[in-house]
């Protein structure tokens, strides 16, 4: 069969059921599985055969979704987890140990900043900040023997930066690292990092993909790309016998196709036990189905919105690549041409309490922690999710009083511009 195209794929992709087999992927509600010969198992426990024994490292129904993901990244192979997080968690830590080392942009989600500089740091792994628009010199100058990776993020959330993949790629690549890529804003609709040169990309699922606010989850995608067996000394994990698993050796067993989700599966999930619920996976799958649909949708509001924000005297500036003039507009035209997200970013001339009245007054965006939605939601980051900064740590952030991150959903476009527009006449 010829290439399908995106849409095809996120209708259909991943699960293909055989004659008589359910039109819908179907819940695996079990927590284990039977097996006639003790054999059988045993060769599961040596990874001598593919099977299922114990959701906490596998489910079928997971495996269809993330079957469905990796097709639409493009990729090799791919896992689900529980939550973004644990997605991020697993992509690093597959890598890198106490000891190593990452160079991350500067321009990532503060929940992934928290992950990298406060709990991985404790467990011994040490990351150096860039700032993603440094030159390359200056990227590579962050670079350590005990370098295991890079990681950026394709839309940062909520700086809405859009990252150089290419030029992160090359400064990693000469350093013989993988580029880790969170996909999570622009989704495989936008952008897919790995036609760009990026080597492993993860999302949080929770966000667009999902994209009803339904179910918490994350995924991994391996491009298959990086040759972990020419940097075998960087990446013992993957290239030397895993005692745990009577010596199996990831690269050679698996290829530098399978090796890395195969090593994420067998041991970190074994031990750490992130799994997504097959339920969740479920709902996961249904937000997939129309996620060519909606991205479009989501960005033509997140446009209109932008352009009304940046014609009105009430906002002092607006952040969305999608505007000419925004620093990220060129890059955004290269890496996003068919628009971004439906995130925006503004702050009002009124400061923070503008940012509180705005935000009350609206009658379709609502105050939630949660953006990428079917529902328009709003957040003001000084007064909740970084209320706990001053002034001074605020402007460091990059983070004004009255900086409003506005996620535009898929309702009407007038609506919501009506709707922003009374509100704004109260500020
Ligand atoms: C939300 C988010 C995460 C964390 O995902 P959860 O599913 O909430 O754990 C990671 N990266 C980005 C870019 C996000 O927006």
């Amino acid at each position: 069969m010829s290439k399908q195209g995106i849409g095809t794929i996120s209708v259909q992709g991943g699960y293909r059921p055989g004659n008589g087999e359910p039109r819908q992927v179907p819940i695996v509600q079990s927590t284990t599985f039977k097996y006639d010969l003790a054999d059988d198992m045993g060769a599961l426990f040596d990874l001598e055969a593919t099977g299922y024994f114990y959701t906490r490292l596998q489910n079928p129904t997971n495996d269809s979704v993330a079957a469905k993901i990796c097709e639409l990244e493009g990729g090799s192979a791919a896992m689900l987890t529980s939550s973004g997080q644990a997605a991020n968690f697993f992509a690093i830590f597959n890598i890198a140990g106490a000891g190593d080392h990452v160079v991350c942009s500067t321009s990532i989600y503060g929940g992934t900043y928290n992950l990298f500089a406060v709990t991985l740091k404790r467990m011994g792994i040490d990351f150096t900040f860039v700032d993603p628009d440094a030159s390359e010199e200056e990227l590579a100058a962050a670079f350590q023997d005990n370098t295991k990776a890079m990681f950026g993020e394709t839309i940062a959330n909520p700086a809405l930066k859009v990252l150089d993949i290419e030029k992160f790629a090359k400064v990693a690549h000469a350093h013989g690292v993988p580029l880790i890529v969170d996909n999570t804003f622009a989704t495989p609709i936008n952008c897919r990092p790995f036609e760009w040169g990026g080597d492993i990309v993860t999302h949080s699922t929770t966000k667009y993909m999902d994209g009803h606010g339904a179910a918490v989850g994350g995924a991994i995608v391996d491009s298959g790309n990086f040759d972990w067996d020419a940097y075998a000394s960087k990446f013992p994990g993957l290239t030397t016998p895993d005692e745990s698993y009577h010596g199996v050796t990831y690269t050679k067993a698996f290829g530098k196709e399978g090796a890395y989700i195969t090593k994420a599966t067998a041991q970190l999930m074994r031990d750490l036990g992130c799994i997504q619920s097959p339920q969740n996976a479920f709902y996961l799958n249904l937000g997939l189905e129309s996620l060519h649909v909606r991205m479009p949708r989501h960005c033509e509001n997140g446009q209109k919105v932008a352009e009304f924000l940046s014609n009105h005297p009430k906002v002092r500036s607006v952040t969305y690549c999608g505007l000419p003039g925004d620093p990220c507009y060129e890059l955004g035209q290269k890496y996003l041409p068919n628009g971004s997200c439906g995130v925006v970013s503004f702050e009002l001339v009124g400061g923070k309490e503008a940012a509180k009245t705005f935000m009350e007054r609206l009658r379709i965006a609502a105050i939630e922690t949660h953006v990428a939605d079917a529902r328009s939601c709003v957040l003001n980051p000084a007064s909740t999710t970084h209320r706990q900064m001053n002034e001074e740590e605020l402007r460091a952030a990059g983070i004004s009083g009255g900086l409003v991150r506005l996620s535009c959903g898929l309702e009407d476009t007038q609506d919501l511009l009506d709707d922003i527009a009374q509100a704004l006449e109260a500020c």
